[in-house]
């Protein structure tokens, strides 16, 4: 490892990535320092956050929570920053100490404040799949110029870049080495609905959708993990991160989320990656990159974990992992849309408002035809998406609230 500490900022740091990324960082207090940790709603936890780990700056939403943030730290003896808003969020993002930042705010949220890192230059863990849905390739074509590095962080992806021919300047997939890869294998656990029955489907509560059998996540995921539209935003980040079409990614279900992801290359050997279901290895692994730390995370006992399982996905039960791969295949507008339209119809799942389980993807299918004539175009900046992205949650709103 480098002997100067990384600088980091952690942009959400009080959720489920954020939180087990100070697990990791804390292992190496003197190789990593805390730059900035964000935090929207859970004011009580980055103060407990800022005592423990004294970042340079925090950041709130409102201008309310900075001031009370202030004073608690200020009556604690702590000299803190204390910064609000989406720019506070890109200053802590964007300032010329950090080194790397965890992009791990759920939802489009992360966008700006993800964008500004690229803007910058810098490391950035890719938690916020969101983000990089929403960006697409105008996304990644900022990060480049400003020679910003993306680490992925989603499980899958971590696992595909640990199979696939990466290049250690830029850490892209090696063009030279591209012809040799036929496939990627992106797996999917098939959450908690991956058996119940069909018809039962309209009487699924948010905490039963939240219960994922493997993994352990904020709601937001949870749910896209039930209804498998996790996987469909997953299959878009893939063809962004790697560059690869949507024609030469497979998915496939394997409950017990043991292999990661896999890489088939052309003379037949397939790739995977194999471990605890536990985001603290991805988190370690980009961190680090390309060396090695401690994450924690006990290393795999394959005899005690048994039998793995493999099964293709079923589009009835799932529809949204089918539009997810038009979405994918069109590489245009369309990602703005289907993530757009599905973060406000989980949010109306989510608030038990009477928004059926499976009216999610159906609203999602809805506002993609709705919109179907303005998407079918490259996004060309961050205004432009960010005006889609708004006018997609607000029919998305009508809908939802029009009844299912
Ligand atoms: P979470 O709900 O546990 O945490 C979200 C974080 O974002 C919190 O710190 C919250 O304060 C912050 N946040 C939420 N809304 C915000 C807003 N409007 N403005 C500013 N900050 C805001 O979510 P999570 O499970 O940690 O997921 C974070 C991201 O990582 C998501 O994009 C998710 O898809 C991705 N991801 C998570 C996991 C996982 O295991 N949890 C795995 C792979 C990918
Ligand atoms: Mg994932």
């Amino acid at each position: 490892m480098s002997t100067s500490p990384s600088m980091l900022t952690i942009l959400g740091a009080t959720g489920s990535i954020g939180l087990n990324t100070l697990d990791v960082v804390s292992r190496y207090p003197d190789n990593y320092e805390i730059f900035a940790l964000t935090a929207h709603t859970n004011i009580k936890k980055l103060y407990e956050l800022c005592l423990l780990h004294k970042p340079k700056i925090a950041v709130t939403s409102t201008e309310i929570q900075a001031k009370q943030l202030a004073d608690s730290l200020r009556a604690a003896g702590l000299k803190i920053k204390i910064f609000f808003g989406e720019e506070g969020l890109s200053a802590a993002a964007s300032a010329s100490e950090v080194t790397h930042v965890m992009a791990a705010i759920v939802g489009g949220a992360g966008l700006v404040p993800t964008l500004a890192a690229a803007r910058a230059g810098k490391i950035i863990l890719l938690a916020n799949k969101e983000a990089i849905v929403m960006g697409g390739n105008w996304f990644l074509s900022i990060a480049e110029q400003a020679k910003a590095v993306l680490l992925p962080i989603d499980s899958e992806h971590n696992a595909i870049f640990q199979c696939l021919p990466i290049n250690l300047e830029n850490a892209k997939l090696d063009d030279s080495r591209r012809p040799d890869v036929k496939k990627i294998l992106l797996t999917a656990s098939g959450g908690p609905f991956l058996t119940r029955p069909l018809e039962t489907f309209s009487t699924i509560r948010p905490e039963e959708a939240c219960a994922h059998p493997n993994w352990k996540m904020g709601r937001k995921i949870s749910v896209d993990s039930a209804t498998m539209i996790n996987k469909a935003l997953e299959l878009i980040e893939a063809t962004l991160l790697f560059s690869m079409p949507a024609s030469q990614i497979q998915v496939l279900i394997h409950p017990e989320s043991i292999i990661h992801s896999m890489v088939a290359y052309k003379d037949g050997s397939v790739l995977a990656q194999l471990g605890n279901p536990d985001m603290r290895t991805p988190i370690a692994h980009a961190l680090a990159w390309p060396n090695r730390i401690e994450s924690g995370v006990e290393v795999l006992d394959l005899i005690s974990t048994g039998q793995l399982n493999f099964l293709p996905v079923d589009f009835q039960r799932f529809p949204g992992i089918a539009l997810g791969r038009q979405v994918a295949e069109a590489r245009d507008c369309s990602s703005i849309v289907f993530n757009a339209a599905n973060e406000v119809a989980v949010a109306n799942f989510l608030a038990g408002q009477g928004l059926r389980f499976n009216a999610i993807s159906e609203k999602i299918d809805e506002v993609l035809q709705l919109l179907s004539k303005e998407t079918s175009r490259k996004a060309e900046g961050i205004e432009d998406i960010l005006a889609l992205d708004a006018k997609t949650r607000e029919i998305t709103q009508n809908l939802c609230q029009r009844g299912n």
